[in-house]
């Protein structure tokens, strides 16, 4: 079922698609090349030129820049670090992220990935919002920007005082959220706390969530008890705002506002659709402060299959981790996440730790449980276990141990890399 798009750009064929990023990352690495002095100087020392960019495939001869690096850049030279691009004195806003990190925006164009974002949300022109995001972040700030452009009634009310919120909400016939899930379940809470019933008496029926991991429990409850629809968001908070869940649920779309690559940890090399490894973004909508390879220090993997809603922007997957929480199992990074998702299908087992060891020229990966119920049929069970493992973290159990009841601590690391070899990446 293909959804109303707010712009056709979001269902531009494949090859046209490749052909206006290739464009894209040409023009912002020419751009930050010949404006911004600290992307002269990173590419500079890597020996690289802007004319050896041609596509996305050459991102991979650039150096990467960590969240650390912007701040560092900062202090030694401050406010922007020489990551400005454009004359101070034509800046739009500037927003604030915790490090301390000032990221300037040159114009409105930042917040077109917003703009796309509220209107998958279901907001339109005249709905009133609760924006409960402070606007000197990111978050805050692209959307107070995308409501004023596309015409929605912008109610910034932070997030105290829930009791004069639920009041406003009610009182302005509020439409949409937007904030954290667990702000959100605060407000309907207080809501039924104070006496009313919120499906009856409140016209709230979407939201944009982000600033949090989306629980799935927690969208259940929302969405099914008091009849709020929920989008997921994802921003980083350098000028950037990644994407969305359409009403697949089948991942976060991608806006047109960024290129993001998903990378081997350490040697920055793309990394084919489903496997997992570091994310990086390539913005094209804040030439100010242009962000390239800006790695957020997630693990996360792309879809690129086509989405039935009619968008045919590559998604990636939730957030499965830390860069620094992966360990690489026969060329294949795996990760907690990976491994829990594996393990909540397997109700008999209690507690579980993953080791992954060297056994000669071979990297060995021994599953430690400890059964919840001792009278299942084993041999079935490892069979479920090995065959949840591969689909959840694509590499093969070695060896299944089934260890007596508290050998594994309550507070214990889900991944153990036993390796004496192993470099610490990034
Ligand atoms: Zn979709």
């Amino acid at each position: 079922m293909g959804e109303e798009l707010f712009s056709p750009e979001e269902a531009m064929p494949l090859g046209e698609r490749e052909q206006y990023y290739n464009e894209k990352v040409r023009q912002v690495v020419q751009f930050a090349y010949d404006n911004a002095p600290a992307v002269k100087a990173k590419m500079d020392k890597a020996g690289v030129k802007p004319p050896q960019i041609k596509t996305t495939k050459d991102l991979e001869l650039l150096p990467v820049i960590t969240r650390d690096e912007i701040i560092e850049l900062e202090k030694a030279n401050p406010p922007f670090g020489g990551l400005l691009a454009v004359p101070a004195n034509s800046l739009y806003r500037f927003i604030y992220s915790p490090g301390p990190l000032y990221v300037p925006l040159g114009s409105t164009e930042y917040a077109r990935s917003a703009q796309k974002i509220l209107h998958a949300v279901g907001l339109r022109r005249g709905d009133p919002v609760i924006l409960s995001m402070p606007n000197l972040y990111m978050a805050g700030a692209s959307v107070e920007d995308a409501m004023l452009l596309d015409g929605m009634v912008c109610i910034p009310s932070g997030t105290g005082n829930t009791e004069l919120q639920v009041t406003m909400m009610h009182d302005l016939d509020i439409k949409g959220f937007i904030g954290t899930p667990t702000f959100l379940m605060n407000l309907v809470r207080k809501a039924e706390d104070m006496g009313y019933d919120f499906k009856r008496d409140f016209k709230l029926n979407c939201a944009l969530v982000w600033g949090e991991p989306l629980l799935p429990e927690v969208r259940n409850t929302l969405e099914q008890d008091y009849g709020i629809r929920l989008t997921d968001g994802v921003g980083v908070g350098v000028g950037l705002d990644l994407g969305f869940d359409c009403g697949q649920r089948n991942g976060i779309h991608i806006t047109e506002e960024q290129f993001v690559e998903i990378v081997e940890p350490g040697t920055w090399k793309q990394l084919p659709p489903g496997e997992v490894g570091a994310l990086l973004v390539t913005g094209f909508s804040n030439n100010a402060f242009p962000m390239i390879r800006y790695m957020t220090g997630d693990l996360s993997s792309l879809i690129t299959e086509p989405c039935p809603c009619g968008r045919t922007s590559p998604r990636f997957t939730g957030i499965m981790g830390r860069v620094g929480d992966s360990v690489k199992v026969r060329a294949l990074y795996i990760t907690p996440r990976q491994v829990q998702a594996a393990a909540s299908k397997l109700p008999a087992m209690s507690r579980f730790q993953v080791v992954v060891s060297r056994a000669g020229y071979k990297d060995q990966l021994t599953f430690n449980l400890e059964l919840a119920d001792e009278t299942i049929d084993r041999d079935k069970f490892f069979q479920e276990l090995q065959s949840s493992f591969q689909d959840n973290c694509r590499v093969r159990i070695d060896k299944i141990n089934v260890v007596p009841s508290g050998t594994i601590p309550e507070e214990h690391k889900i991944i153990v890399d036993d390796r004496s070899w192993q470099v610490k990446s990034a």
